[in-house]
């Protein structure tokens, strides 16, 4: 068993990266001063940051010479060319997304895009290795509850019933590309996993450039990517739920992606009861965990967007021993509902892990 460190939650007043994120579709801050470009828009129903290092790292005698505006504009909204690509591959809710023609009463799709069949097949994957915490055939599940919705509202046990019967990756097979459905009703989705992955995209992209260094932010989850130098790390705040203008400590993160998956991110509110957006698929209903949030690091975008879904399912005491017993590497940070964070081993011994920090670069 690894070692787990119980941190006291201290809370810290700080402004945060997020604060700053309040301007929609395409665009933009700098100035030729700023060490950062950042860019903003909106995907996948979701603010998304892309921060550009501005050192172009050639230099004129002693004076650092910058990129062009228009260069970085050029890059940043490339990313986003990606993000809505993804999006319109895995979208649940956009009618000509392929996810939603998958979703349509129908049994079998051939020739389906490539893309669609890799992250499906991880998906599958992950599934297996977490005992199906995280679940992608839940579609019919988080349709019914519609968290997020206009109007959302608790369903009834029958109902929750009928839409169960339809989950479960023993209703799909995937052969190459052709998806067969066992079930016509059965849904797909992707909403615990495609905006990691969609980071990946993006910053395996932004490594083909010339861009030094840089971070992407996109909901909860964050990728930060180059190198800045002697002060190689990022510092991501990580959120504390209890007061979400807060954080509980920073991750110090180089080459890799933190995801946080949390009840306070989607939620409504019936009868002084919280129902969020992380399903239990035992039960269909929002999982009743002892934890408020997870934040999972790791070298895999996709990955650690899946695994803070799963962990946050799983609880705290089986999320520790699968760290420590489980498949994957990675670390993570778990808020629990009593007011504790528990900080896996690694993340205390590398010191990546603090509750304090003088100034931050972004809050998850
Ligand atoms: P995240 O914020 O990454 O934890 O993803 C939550 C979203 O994934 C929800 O809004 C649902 O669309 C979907 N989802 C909910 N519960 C699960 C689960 N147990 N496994 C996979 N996807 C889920
Ligand atoms: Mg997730």
């Amino acid at each position: 068993m690894k070692n787990v460190k119980e941190l006291i939650v201290r809370l810290l007043s700080l402004t945060a990266l997020t604060a700053v994120m309040s301007t929609c579709l395409m665009s933009c801050s700098s100035t030729q001063e700023d060490e950062y470009y950042d860019a903003y828009f909106t995907a996948m129903d979701t603010q998304i940051t892309v921060r550009l290092a501005r050192d172009s790292g050639q230099r004129d005698g002693k004076k650092t010479v910058y990129f062009e505006d228009a260069h970085l504009e050029a890059v940043a909204a490339e990313c986003a060319d990606i993000a809505k690509r993804i999006e319109s591959i895995f979208s649940r809710t956009d009618e000509n997304s392929l996810t939603y023609e998958v979703n349509g009463a129908a049994d079998t799709f051939f020739l389906l895009d490539e893309e669609f069949c890799d992250l499906t097949k991880r998906a599958f994957d992950i599934s297996a290795k977490t005992n199906g915490a995280f679940d992608i055939t839940l579609g019919t599940v988080t349709e019914l509850w519609d968290i997020t919705g206009e109007a959302p509202a608790v369903p009834s046990d029958d109902e929750i019933s009928e839409a169960l019967t339809h989950c479960g990756q023993d209703k799909l097979t995937l052969d190459g590309t052709t998806l067969t459905k066992s079930d016509r009703l059965t849904k797909l989705d992707f909403g615990a996993i495609a905006k990691g992955y969609a980071l990946s995209v993006i910053t395996d992209h932004l490594k083909s450039t010339d861009i030094l260094y840089g971070l992407v932010s996109f909901g909860g989850n964050v990728s930060v990517f180059g190198s800045k130098g002697e002060e190689s790390k990022f510092k991501v705040g990580i959120t504390d739920p209890s007061d979400t203008s807060q954080v509980v400590g920073y991750v110090y993160v180089d080459n890799g992606y933190v995801s946080v998956s949390g009840d306070y991110e989607r939620y409504f509110e019936a009868d002084s009861v919280r129902y969020h957006h992380i399903m239990d698929p035992a039960t269909g209903r929002p999982c009743e965990s002892d934890i408020s949030s997870v934040s999972v690091i790791c070298n895999n975008g996709a990955l650690a967007d899946a695994l803070s879904t799963a962990l946050f399912v799983m609880g705290s005491d089986a999320a520790m021993e699968y760290y420590s017993d489980g498949p994957y590497q990675f670390e993570a940070v778990l808020t629990l509902k009593d007011g504790r964070t528990l900080v896996t081993g690694n993340l205390e011994s590398k010191a990546l892990f603090e509750d304090t920090a003088p100034e931050e670069e972004g809050q998850q």
